[in-house]
């Protein structure tokens, strides 16, 4: 990913700023994901990527999954 602004013009929730996507990288650089588990034979663990938008002006940091409707159980 790089300096593209192509997040829909978010705005920094702390300075009003456009934010920008940034990689954010563990320490292996592997890229970070969400996901949920539970139990039950038929409960197949989901998860999606994540996104990071980083507000160029005061640093804040805004963390989505990049794919948020793979996140739902199928009997959900
Ligand atoms: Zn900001």
């Amino acid at each position: 990913m790089n300096d593209t602004d192509n997040n829909n013009n978010i705005k920094c929730l702390r300075c009003g700023t456009d934010m920008v996507e940034a990689n954010f990288e563990t320490y292996m650089c592997s890229q970070p994901i969400v996901k949920r588990t539970r139990k039950g034979i038929l409960s197949a663990p989901v998860q999606s990527g994540v996104n990071c938008l980083v507000c160029r002006k005061c640093g804040y940091i805004e963390l989505r999954a990049a794919e948020p409707h793979k996140l739902k159980f199928r009997t959900e």
